[in-house]
């Protein structure tokens, strides 16, 4: 007998809130991300408050994937390329993905935003970036062109611990992020969280916090990531030096499951493993098998009867 799905924000058997149901809810339809590099550095990187940048950062800012080729158009001509095979008929969000997607001018930001914002090819437009990257002006103007065009912006958090945030050379506070978070929302632009699973200096409590932390929080998107380890990082380096343990696939699918039922239900999960990420990364291996991640998540939520939600408990 089928067992009924008892989450309420899926129109199939997930049992936690997906961008996929986000973007069917919001345009109509299906939507995928077109990744632009728009040339920005980052502040971590260029001096203005560190250098050397985060210790798993790749030297593109994660902006691996996209097209090596300062001509925006053609970035946006070879990702939409890719995308429209898989799903043809679908909409398309702008994705200022790599480096800090705010780290310069307000009038810079302005030439470089504008035209998005009136661009029809687009439905929304998705910019990630840091929260010390955001000043009162740079948000009020993001706030005004949120009512022309779906805004989303995306933060950097990875893990609430100050700890860890020394150890992969984050050059930021907690206070930044909360801070930000909360004007960005005050402002009405939609806000997502990003959260790393698997720092070897954490343990599973401190990832659990970390997501307790962010269900306080309480932005409009989060997403999870099981740490990447890249060659030509920091990390990179340290782990060929000396490798050490990287948490299992099962471990992963248990603590995910976990920080699901803690977060609030209407939280949309906009990612819970990354994108294949090609010949660079030397581990874990198992992320490259993302379906199979995603699988063994949702076989799990199904074999608990558990569902994003079920233990959140609003402070
Ligand atoms: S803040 Fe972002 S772009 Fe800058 S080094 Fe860290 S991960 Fe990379």
């Amino acid at each position: 007998m089928k067992t009924l799905n008892p989450f309420k924000y899926s129109n199939d058997n997930k049992r936690y809130y997906t961008y996929n149901y986000f973007t069917q809810k919001t345009y109509g339809s299906k939507a995928f991300k077109v990744s632009i590099d728009a040339g920005f550095t980052c502040p971590n990187r260029d001096g203005t408050c560190g250098s050397g940048g985060c210790n798993f950062c790749s030297a593109r800012g994660s902006g691996d994937m996209i097209l090596k080729d300062p001509d925006l158009e053609a970035q946006i001509d070879h990702s939409e390329a890719i995308m429209l095979r898989k799903w043809p008929n679908a909409k398309r969000i702008a994705y200022f993905q790599a480096y800090s997607n705010t780290h310069d001018s307000l009038d810079a930001l302005k030439t470089l935003y504008d035209p998005f914002f009136e661009d029809d090819r687009f439905v929304g437009i998705d910019i990630a970036t840091r929260s010390d990257c955001l000043d009162d002006d740079k948000i009020a103007y993001f706030a005004s062109k949120a009512k022309r065009k779906d805004l989303t912006i995306e933060i950097g958090l990875q893990s609430m611990h100050p700890t860890t945030g020394v150890w992969m050379n984050r050059g930021h506070d907690l206070d930044s992020v909360a801070s930000c978070i909360t004007k960005l929302k005050a402002a009405g632009i939609r806000t997502c969280i990003h959260i790393i699973n698997g720092f070897p200096v954490e343990t599973t409590d401190m990832m659990l916090e970390t997501c307790d932390y962010v269900a306080q929080l309480n932005p409009d998107m989060l997403k999870i990531h099981m740490l990447h380890i890249i060659k030509d990082t920091k990390l990179g380096y340290q782990y060929t030096k000396n490798p050490f343990e990287i948490m299992s696939m099962e471990t992963y699918v248990d603590l995910v499951v976990q920080q699901l039922e803690r977060l609030p239900e209407t939280m949309v999960i906009a990612r819970l493993t990354g994108d294949g990420i090609g010949s660079d990364l030397l581990a874990p291996e198992w992320t490259r098998r993302k379906t199979i991640v995603l699988n063994e998540i949702d076989k799990l939520m199904l074999a608990s009867n558990t569902w994003q939600g079920k233990y959140y408990k609003e402070h």
